[in-house]
């Protein structure tokens, strides 16, 4: 069978093709004179497979599209705190190249527009370190990224540094404001080769999926940005990435993005993928007109709105029971509830569990607020077979009930066969027994006698 997805991204790309608002930059005059019937859409997974339509092998220069990427960079050479002395995380609401910087401190409002970005160049690799140093850890980490070597665009980095003076100006004003310890035209140089590497949208769709991937390539399997920035760089573009009209895109589209003027935006929707576009035509916030008109489309059409809470994932639990002995159920005593815990779980999915328990093991007196359906069973059986992963809180509150319910005087044992719960931290006293299937559970609380007699969906 032919996979859908490549034909529908196509129509996705022919239904845009028609939009011939927006002009090329014109300020970079490589920019100025580019193909503007170029189109072209990827979409890549967190599990590595790309969908690329269109004229996906048609390169450009990424531009402020490298802007997150020296962000996450500069975190990680200097530190979160370090960098947040000299660039700010808030909507600066401007265009990209405002000469402005937060009355007060004097740091750039955030690292995606022009200023934050000069500022957060600077700080990548060691500090002191020349611009040569500075642009071969970013176009190494970049081609990293994507899965293939990337190279700067010599005549693209000639073009907007000989036209660079705005640029040159946000330098000075930054290295005035104490925000620079580098000389600005150094940085402002160094940033512009950032700005000039060429890219693909495959490159891009397999960046951002990285993002999407808290920080591990899909592809390569290599950890390049550990989880903690990543979540610092995709806050920051959910609220800076589309410059003066993040708002708009962030009620229409909703995900995580960065433009940039050469036509390219990338998205990352965090643990699902990541997507690319590239069109020349650029719309008064600098955003290319038919990209944004793809991404709003895909949203759409596949759901991808982060803040769609019609169909997030919930956590199931699942209640079935064995019986110990001749299978009557006299005053409980015999019966043991298995408990299964489904899906990916969080605190929803953990505390979910949580209230079971509490009816289930509980009694009406007392502070219990239980019914009791399970008050004189000896043993339990916690199921994580179908458990896709526990967050940590999920973790705590599970280790949390498992010491309650033994020191109510009950077995507990774990089902878990990948290991999703770690039971280390629970006194060795109380933690439980775990095994990998159903049988070994039911055979350690009541050897062969026990059997599974039904299945209930807990009432809620
Ligand atoms: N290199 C470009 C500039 O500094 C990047 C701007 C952009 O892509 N929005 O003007």
């Amino acid at each position: 069978m032919k996979s859908p997805i490549p034909d529908y991204l196509a129509d996705v790309l022919d239904a845009v093709r028609g939009i011939e608002d927006g002009a090329p930059a014109d300020y970079i005059d490589v920019l100025a004179r580019a193909d503007v019937s170029r189109l072209a859409v990827a979409l890549a997974t967190v599990d590595g497979e790309v969908y690329a339509v269109g004229d996906h092998d048609v390169e450009f220069s990424i531009q402020s599209i490298s802007k997150p990427f020296a962000y996450a960079l500069a975190i990680e050479d200097n530190g979160l705190d370090r960098v947040l002395e000299r660039v700010g995380v808030e909507p600066s609401g401007n265009a990209f190249n405002e000469l402005s910087l937060e009355a007060g401190s004097h740091r750039p409002m955030n690292p995606m527009i022009n200023a934050g970005a000069i500022a957060t160049h600077a700080l990548v690799a060691t500090p002191g370190a020349s611009r040569e140093a500075r642009i071969t850890r970013f176009v190494d980490v970049m081609s990293r990224l994507a899965g293939r070597p990337l190279s700067v665009d010599e005549a693209v980095f000639d073009a907007e540094l000989r036209d660079g003076n705005r640029n040159m100006g946000l330098g000075y004003m930054l290295k005035a404001g104490g925000m620079l310890d580098c000389d600005p035209g150094e940085a402002v140089s160094g940033y512009i080769r950032q700005c000039s590497v060429n890219v693909n949208v495959r490159d891009l769709a397999l960046m951002a999926a990285t993002l999407a991937n808290a920080g591990q390539q899909p592809q390569t399997g290599e950890p390049i940005f550990p989880a903690s920035s990543v979540r610092q760089v995709l806050s920051v573009m959910t609220s800076c990435g589309m410059y003066d009209a993040a708002g708009d895109w962030i009620t229409t589209v909703g995900i995580p993005a960065k433009s940039g003027v050469a036509g390219g935006i990338i998205g990352a929707l965090p643990g699902q993928l990541g997507l690319a576009v590239f069109s020349p035509r650029l719309d008064g916030h600098g955003n290319s007109v038919r990209g944004v008109a793809v991404c709003e489309r895909l949203s759409r059409d596949m759901g991808l709105h982060m803040m769609d809470v019609s169909q997030i994932g919930r956590s199931l639990v699942h209640v079935l029971e064995a019986t110990l002995g001749g299978g009557a159920r006299q005053d409980g005593e015999d019966v043991v509830p298995i408990y299964e815990l489904r899906g990916a779980v969080r605190f929803g999915g953990a505390e979910l569990l949580t209230r079971h328990l509490a009816r289930d093991f509980g009694t009406s007196e007392g502070q219990d607020d239980g019914i009791g359906t399970y008050a004189g069973a000896r043993a339990v059986i916690l199921s994580l077979r179908h458990t896709h992963s526990l967050s940590d809180v999920a973790q705590r509150v599970l280790r949390e009930n498992i010491r309650r319910l033994h020191d109510d005087g009950r077995d507990v044992v774990v089902i878990d066969p990948s290991g999703v719960l770690d039971l280390a931290p629970i006194e060795a006293d109380k933690r439980p027994v775990a095994v990998d299937d159903d049988e070994a559970a039911r055979h350690h609380v009541g050897g062969t006698h026990c059997r599974l007699v039904s299945s209930r969906e807990p009432a809620d």
